[in-house]
């Protein structure tokens, strides 16, 4: 199991797994200080307005969220030994999908059936 890991994982998909999560990390954070910023900042006629960036920040952060939460995931397969390999069919997610996206769950096969399990 180990000798099909080590070959399925290229040290270039390891690397983009973590730039991944350099990412979402620093998309967060931004987001994370405009909240405090509106807080700070907030006046009756600027409510509304301070509102609508309350709500954008919230949708940056829950998307940052389950990004990371998906990256964070793939880090733990990586640890567990379980990374790359497909989590419904069990076959070994190709390089070149791992490298577009590296916190892959799937591989392209069961991605497409989980996609239309869940739009059903
Ligand atoms: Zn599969």
């Amino acid at each position: 199991m180990n000798f099909l890991i080590d070959n399925a994982l290229s040290p270039r998909v390891a690397a983009g797994l973590r730039a991944a999560g350099h990412d979402v990390i620093a998309l967060t954070l931004p987001g994370l200080e405009s909240v405090d910023a509106d807080r700070s900042s907030v006046t009756l006629s600027d409510h509304a307005d301070a509102m609508a960036d309350a709500e954008r920040s919230n949708l940056v952060l829950g998307n940052s969220r389950t990004l990371l939460e998906q990256v964070n995931a793939a880090l733990q397969r990586l640890d567990d030994g379980t990374y790359g390999f497909c989590q419904r069919c069990g076959k070994p997610i190709g390089e070149r999908r791992l490298e577009a996206l590296p916190y892959a769950l799937y591989d392209l096969e069961c991605q497409e059936i989980v996609e239309r399990e869940t739009t059903l």
